[in-house]
């Protein structure tokens, strides 16, 4: 079977009531576009009805595939898990909770024969006002202190050639630096402006604590890997002549 032009990636942990809205917003988009597609979703160790709701959805529509997990390893675990096992030549990711939209895919493929990373930048973030607070402040930082331009790389709509993911290696945290990551091996990255809708149902898995701490640790190893990357311009092999 020939790979789908497309893979759409999409992390899992508790949305068992996102899922079948979900499922239904993302056919109407992708048929609209005319390419072939897969929607791999990753569970990961949800303790809901969400695998469940996936295997449902499976059997309505073949394009979706599942990882599951055996417990929760994290959602850069789960992304990874995804871009691995992805077939497409372009891949797109979003969250699970509806809070990016799948409407919004066409503006990210606008972009694409350009650039190899096209990053949503949630120009209106619907989150509580501790969340839009603690967000900006960390984009301020981040892009500060790793030299970096993206407003919002903290947006999960994004979309990727899959020739990005022959190039790193990701560790948790490191889902918020991606295009940094991508860019530092040289890849053309662009943003362009997307929606962003309230969460409707379930959780948020992230706080001020598990978020702000941490991704400010994996800041500092973002901005050490950016300072001591190796970059060499080879003259001549003495070998080829
Ligand atoms: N997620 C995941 N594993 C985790 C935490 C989150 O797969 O350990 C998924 C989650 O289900 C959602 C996406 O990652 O699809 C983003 O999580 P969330 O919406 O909680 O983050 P926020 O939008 O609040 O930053
Ligand atoms: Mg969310």
């Amino acid at each position: 079977m020939n790979p789908p032009e497309l893979s759409i990636v999409i992390p899992v942990y508790n949305e068992e009531e996102n899922i079948p809205i979900l499922v239904s917003e993302l056919k109407g988009t992708l048929a609209s576009l005319g390419k072939s597609y897969e929607i791999l979703f990753i569970d990961d160790g949800s303790r809901d009805n969400s695998l469940e709701r996936l295997v449902e959805a499976r059997r309505e529509n073949p394009a979706i595939r599942i990882i599951s997990f055996a417990e929760n390893a994290g959602q850069t675990a789960a992304m990874d898990a995804g871009f691995r096992s992805a077939r497409g030549e372009i891949i797109i990711t979003l969250d699970a909770d509806l809070q990016n939209s799948p409407r919004d895919i066409p503006l990210l493929l606008a972009k694409m024969p350009e650039y190899d990373i096209v990053c949503g930048w949630r120009a209106e973030r619907n989150d509580p006002w501790i969340r839009k607070i603690s967000s900006k402040i960390a984009n301020t930082v981040r892009n500060a202190l790793s030299h970096e331009t993206i407003h919002d790389t903290g947006c999960s709509l994004k979309a990727y050639k899959r020739a990005c993911f022959e190039k790193i290696k990701l560790y948790h945290g490191m889902h918020r630096f991606l295009p940094t990551l991508f860019k530092m091996e040289g890849f053309r990255a662009v943003e362009v402006k997307v929606g962003h809708h309230p969460r409707k149902y379930g959780l948020s898995k992230y706080n001020i604590r598990n978020r702000l701490f941490r991704s400010f640790m994996d800041l500092l190893a973002v901005r050490w890997m950016k300072k001591r990357q190796i970059r060499y311009q080879i003259r001549k092999d003495v070998s080829d002549l």
